[in-house]
C-alpha cells in the first residue's frame, strides 16, 4: 500500500491535498528519465540551458499571487513573507539565467608550455533534499545553478510541502525543461537511501536538519557522491553598543520572528554587553507582546503559525524543559489558545550550559538572551555552540564590530543588518551547520567536474 503525501494548513490543520507516494519503481523510472536527459542536456550550449531558467523567472514573476498563496496555505508563512519569497527567487532564477554561463567560463591556468584550461563540466544527475521553511528559495538556489551547469535534477521536497514542490515542477516545465530535466520526486525522507544507492545519481544536495543531513551524507559517503549540506544554526546576534538602539531592536525583532523564527540563520541566541541588556531584554519583550495571531493570509496578521502541529509541540516543549532546568521565563512560553499551529513570542534569560535552549537549535518564534560583560565575552559564547552557520554584530564603531566578526566560527557575519541571503552571496556553514556553499560564484561550482585539459 502507498503512503501519502499531505498538505496541510497549520492555521487551521485542514488538509488542503494529498498526493500518493512514489513507488520504488516509479522513484527508479525517474533517476533513468534524468540520467537518459543528462545525455543531451549536457551538450547543450550553457546559454541555452540558462534561459530555461531566465524563463521560469519570467514565470514566477506572472505567477507571483498563486505561489504566494500556496506557501502561505501550506505553511503558514506571512502572505508578505511568501511575496518576499516569491520575489527573491525571480532575482536568484534572473540571475543564473543570465550570469550563469559566465560564472562557469573556462580557467586558464598559466604554464610554462603550451595551455592549461580548467574547464567546469556537469556531474550528472543530482537530488536535491529540501526543507520546508522556505519551500520556493531553498528549491531555487540549488535547481538554477546547477540546471545552467548541465546536471539533471530530482528533488525530493519536504512532506508538508507538496503542493509547492509540483508548482516548482510545473514552472521548469512551462519554462522548457525538457522531460527528465527537473523531476519532483514524492518519496518520503526515509526512503531516500535507496535512491541515493542508485549509481546513476552524482551527487545530493541537502537543506535540514543535521540528522538528516548526517544520514543522507552517510549513505552518499557509501557511495562515493559528492555532498553539500545546509543544516541548522543558532546564529549568534551580539550587541556591542547602544547607539541606533532603534535599529538594533528591529534587527533583533526581524533577525528573530521572521518567517515565525523558522530559518537556519534566525538570530536564536542574543549576545547583549551589560550596560545594555535590560533596556534591551525589555524593548524585546515590548515588540514581542504586540504581535497579534490570526489568519497568515491576512495582511493584517504579524503572528502566524508554525509549519505544523508538531513543530508547535517540539518548540514547547524545549522551552519548557529549558525553565524546568532553572532558565528565566520572560514573557511567552505556551501554545496560544486557538486552533492551529501557533505560539507565544518567547523569551528565556538565564539560560546555562547543561540546558536544552543552550545546546538546542529553536526553530520557532523564541530568543534566548544573554548578558556579557565584554567582547572576549560575547565572542567565547558565540562560539560555544555546535553549530557555525550565521552571525550578526550590531555596533556603531566598525573596527570593533570587525574585530569581533573577524573571531566568530561561522560561514557568515553580517554587520549592522539582520542575515539575509542574496543571488549573489554564497551561504553556508561550518562545524555541525554544513559544508560547501550555495549560490554565488562558489555554489555553482560545487556540483561540476573541474576538469583539466592540458595542450602541448
Ligand atoms: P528534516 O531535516 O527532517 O527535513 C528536511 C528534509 O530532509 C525533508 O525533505 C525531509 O523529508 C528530509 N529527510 C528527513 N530525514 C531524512 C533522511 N534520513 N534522509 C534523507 N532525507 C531526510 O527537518 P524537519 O522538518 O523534521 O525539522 C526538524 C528540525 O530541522 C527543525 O526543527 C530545524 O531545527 C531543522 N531544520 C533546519 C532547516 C534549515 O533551513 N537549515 C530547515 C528545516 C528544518 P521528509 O519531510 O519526507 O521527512
Amino acid at each position: 500500500t502507498r503512503t501519502s503525501i499531505k498538505s496541510v494548513n497549520p492555521y487551521n490543520n485542514e488538509v488542503l491535498r494529498e498526493f500518493p507516494a512514489m513507488t520504488d519503481e516509479e522513484a527508479d523510472r525517474a533517476v533513468d528519465q534524468a540520467h537518459q536527459r543528462f545525455q543531451e542536456w549536457r551538450w547543450r550550449p550553457a546559454g541555452e540551458r540558462a534561459e530555461v531558467v531566465r524563463r521560469a523567472a519570467d514565470l514566477m514573476q506572472q505567477r507571483r499571487d498563486e505561489l504566494a498563496r500556496t506557501v502561505t496555505l501550506e505553511m503558514g508563512k506571512l502572505i508578505e513573507e511568501s511575496y518576499g519569497e516569491v520575489d527573491l527567487v525571480v532575482d536568484i532564477l534572473r540571475y543564473y539565467g543570465e550570469q550563469g554561463p559566465e560564472l562557469l567560463a573556462d580557467e586558464p591556468i598559466a604554464v610554462d608550455e603550451g595551455t592549461a584550461v580548467v574547464a567546469n563540466r556537469p556531474l550528472g544527475v543530482l537530488l536535491g533534499i529540501m526543507p520546508w521553511n522556505y519551500p520556493l528559495y531553498q528549491v531555487a538556489r540549488f535547481a538554477a545553478p546547477n540546471l545552467v551547469a548541465g546536471n539533471t535534477i530530482l528533488l525530493k521536497h519536504a512532506s508538508n510541502c507538496p503542493q509547492s514542490a509540483l508548482a516548482l515542477e510545473q514552472l521548469f516545465r512551462d519554462a522548457g525543461a525538457p522531460p527528465g530535466a527537473y523531476t519532483n520526486l514524492f518519496v518520503r525522507g526515509s526512503k531516500v537511501g535507496r535512491i541515493i544507492d542508485n549509481p546513476l545519481v552524482q551527487g545530493v544536495s541537502l537543506t535540514g536538519s543535521d540528522r538528516a543531513g548526517a544520514s543522507a551524507a552517510e549513505r552518499a559517503g557509501r557511495n562515493i557522491d559528492k555532498t553539500v549540506l545546509e543544516l541548522g544554526g543558532s546564529d549568534p546576534f551580539i550587541v556591542l553598543d547602544g547607539k541606533d538602539f532603534d535599529r538594533t531592536i528591529d534587527a533583533a525583532v526581524v533577525g528573530r520572528l521572521g518567517n515565525m523564527g523558522q530559518s537556519c540563520v534566525s538570530a536564536k541566541r542574543m549576545i547583549v554587553l551589560s550596560d545594555i541588556y535590560y533596556e534591551f531584554v525589555d524593548r524585546l519583550r515590548q515588540r514581542f507582546e504586540a504581535l497579534t495571531p490570526g489568519d497568515p493570509l491576512d495582511p493584517a496578521t504579524t503572528l502566524g503559525p508554525l509549519s505544523s502541529e508538531g513543530a508547535a509541540e517540539n518548540l514547547v516543549s524545549q522551552i519548557r524543559d529549558t525553565v524546568a532546568q532553572g532558565a528565566t521565563l520572560v514573557t511567552g512560553g505556551r501554545r496560544i489558545d486557538r486552533p492551529g499551529a501557533f505560539v507565544e513570542p518567547t523569551i528565556l534569560t538565564d539560560v546555562r550550559p547543561g540546558m536544552r535552549a543552550y545546546h538546542e537549535e529553536l526553530f520557532g518564534p523564541a530568543a534566548v538572551v544573554y548578558q556579557v560583560a565584554n567582547d572576549d565575552e560575547a565572542v567565547s559564547l558565540a562560539n560555544d555552540n555546535p553549530y557555525g552557520l550565521g552571525g550578526v554584530v550590531m555596533c556603531r564603531d566598525l573596527d570593533r564590530a570587525g574585530r569581533v566578526a573577524e573571531r566568530l566560527d561561522t560561514g557568515m557575519v553580517w554587520i549592522n543588518h539582520p542575515t539575509s541571503s542574496r543571488p549573489e552571496l554564497p551561504f553556508g556553514g561550518i562545524k555541525c551547520s554544513g559544508y560547501g556553499r550555495e549560490l554565488s560564484h562558489l555554489g555553482i561550482k560545487e556540483f561540476v567536474n573541474r576538469k583539466l585539459i592540458r595542450t602541448y
